[in-house]
């Protein structure tokens, strides 16, 4: 079982007791939204149609990130021309199709409200592109997070009625099972519950996926634990090319790729996380394979290279 605890939270100022507190700090402090545009990218890979979808900006904060020596931290994002106040990250969510299925990875926040406004824009994405919510035929959580489930659920309903729901087995155990909701502190239950109220709807349609499981034909799911218990990669062959969906490896890509054992907020084991970080930035780098993370910057698509040991966040403009 992992090591949760308060930890990261406190070191993140995210100390907070009730779903409330989550509400009136995230609205107090949004800086930017996408105004309800929705932000799309689509481009093929291999033999797959794929498109990033940005369901919105999550207003992250420099005090997020802790763990190394906070001046190096502050050197680092000047370096790289992040503004410390504002450190803002895209919400980024991908649909592959092909021509036999849609396929959503990760819902967005949806209506959920734990980092305030200006989510939710996946629906008006898959609307530009001429889908419904009922054309999606499965979704692939890369973890249960609520801006990575969110989506799934409105007013209790599934969203996506015809959807099959696929989660590593590990992740879905942690955040379902009353004896680890029971270990965890109280600051957690919140996202205890909104885990449990969008994964509800989808329990006649759930697969549970072990390390190393197909998802779909090209489509593999990897455990890659830390930033949750059973946060997991996914890992697609398109034939021709490959692309490696990093989920929330990374939360912020220039700092994350300088200083790999930067701890983030919501970690449930930092140092678990920070682990998993090194070892997939070292084989990105090793392999030159593309990446695509959740909040990389939109469309989210990258590399990352390695120089005497020093990592750096190459973004792929367009693919
Ligand atoms: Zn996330």
């Amino acid at each position: 079982m992992t090591n949760l605890t308060r930890r990261s939270f406190m070191h993140a100022g995210l100390g907070f007791s009730t779903a409330s507190t989550l509400t009136t700090a995230g609205n107090a402090q949004t800086p930017r939204s996408i105004n309800g545009r929705p932000s799309l990218y689509q481009t093929r890979l291999g033999r797959f149609r794929l498109t990033a979808l940005m369901d919105g900006l999550a207003p992250l904060k420099r005090q997020h990130f802790f763990g190394e020596d906070e001046r190096l931290i502050d050197k680092t994002l000047n370096k790289f021309g992040v503004p410390a106040s504002d450190m803002s990250v895209p919400l980024n969510v991908y649909l592959l199709q092909s021509s036999e299925e849609a396929i959503l990875i990760d819902a967005g926040m949806g209506a959920f409200d734990l980092l305030g406004t200006g989510f939710g824009h996946i629906i008006s994405g898959l609307d530009v592109l001429g889908l419904r919510p009922s054309d999606i035929s499965k979704v692939v959580v890369t973890h249960a997070h609520p801006d990575h489930v969110g989506g799934l659920v409105s007013n209790g309903r599934a969203v996506f009625e015809n959807a099959e729901l696929a989660i590593a087995e590990e992740e879905y155990a942690f955040w379902i099972d009353a004896a680890s909701r029971a270990r965890a502190p109280e600051g957690l239950q919140p996202l205890f519950n909104m885990a449990e109220t969008a994964l509800a709807p989808y329990q006649d349609r759930l697969i549970l996926v072990a390390n190393k499981g197909e998802v779909a034909p090209g489509l593999t799911l990897e455990l890659s634990a830390g930033h949750t218990p059973g946060h997991s990669l996914l890992h697609l062959d398109g034939g021709d090319q490959e692309l490696l969906f990093i989920a929330d490896t990374v939360h912020n890509a220039e700092l994350h790729a300088a200083l790999p054992r930067a701890g983030f907020g919501f970690d449930s084991d930092p140092a678990e996380a920070a682990e998993s970080r090194l070892r997939i930035l070292d084989r990105a780098a090793v392999d030159q394979i593309l990446i695509a993370g959740a909040h990389i910057h939109f469309p989210g698509f990258g590399r990352f290279v390695s120089s005497s040991n020093v990592y750096r966040y190459l973004p792929t403009s367009w693919i």
